[in-house]
């Protein structure tokens, strides 16, 4: 056989393992800058920058945006290009419905499991979420709000529901960039305390009426009108990556 022929498959797959690898890299920088409310919805995601910035050629950058859109927080326009997405006041008030339906049946599951290592999962995060607080960084506290509830539906034991609060969290966060009150919007670390407790009890459905009313005390906070505000450049939102 062909000694360069039967190399060949091997290098192109390491090759492709590595630009899979980029691109993995990539969309996690800039759904982390949208979540974290570095960029700011309705900014324009210019190819020509990102390209740059990450050192990337268009046909790897439109693979990342796409991956983007199909989480729901970019949107693609025809002849305009990627926009960092902003919701709708009805898309929002869609959003938290179904948070309150499919976090509130995590939740059910979770205290019905009790888990061993779910108790320091919840625990470990409480200190993490405790820590951003004391820090007073607000993107933090808000990024590590949003986590618990991650951590909190990873315990359910049901990963297809659990990518779907992935998603929700994630537009939840444009959401809140959109439509937040003066003081920002964040749980009540004292009602995560609490809902872990009944959680690990075991004490079901006070946990999900806790979740339930949680999730609606987000939304209500939330002045959900037409706004508009300013956007930050593309580039100093998304800050230094090295490719
Ligand atoms: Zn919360």
């Amino acid at each position: 056989m062909n000694k360069a022929f039967s190399e060949n498959p091997q290098a192109n797959s390491k090759k492709s393992l590595k630009g899979e690898a980029q691109v993995d890299r990539i969309y996690a920088h800039v759904f982390d800058a949208i979540v974290d409310h570095r960029l700011q919805p309705g900014t324009h995601l210019k190819e020509d920058e990102l390209c740059e910035l990450f050192g990337i050629g268009r046909t790897r950058l439109r693979k990342v945006l796409s991956r983007l859109a199909a989480d729901h927080v970019v949107e693609l326009v025809v002849n305009r290009g990627a926009f960092v997405a902003r919701p709708s006041v009805d898309e929002a008030r869609e959003v938290f419905r179904a948070r309150r339906l499919i976090e509130g049946d995590l939740t059910r599951r979770a205290a019905e499991r009790r888990d061993t290592g779910m108790k320091a999962a919840l625990e470990q995060h409480m200190h993490c979420e405790h820590e951003a607080r004391e820090a007073g960084d607000t993107s933090r506290v808000i990024r590590r709000c949003g986590r618990y509830h991650q951590v909190l539906a990873d315990q359910a034991d049901s990963p297809i529901m659990a990518r779907f609060v992935r998603e929700l969290i994630a537009r939840s966060s444009l959401i809140i960039a959109v439509y937040e009150a003066k003081a920002p919007s964040e749980c009540e670390i004292d009602e995560h305390r609490l809902l872990s407790d009944l959680v690990v009890s075991g004490k079901a459905d006070e946990a999900v009426e806790l979740m339930n009313t949680h999730l609606q005390g987000i939304e209500d906070r939330l002045l959900l009108k037409a706004s508009h505000k300013e956007q930050n450049g593309l580039i100093s939102s998304l800050g230094s990556f090295s490719p």
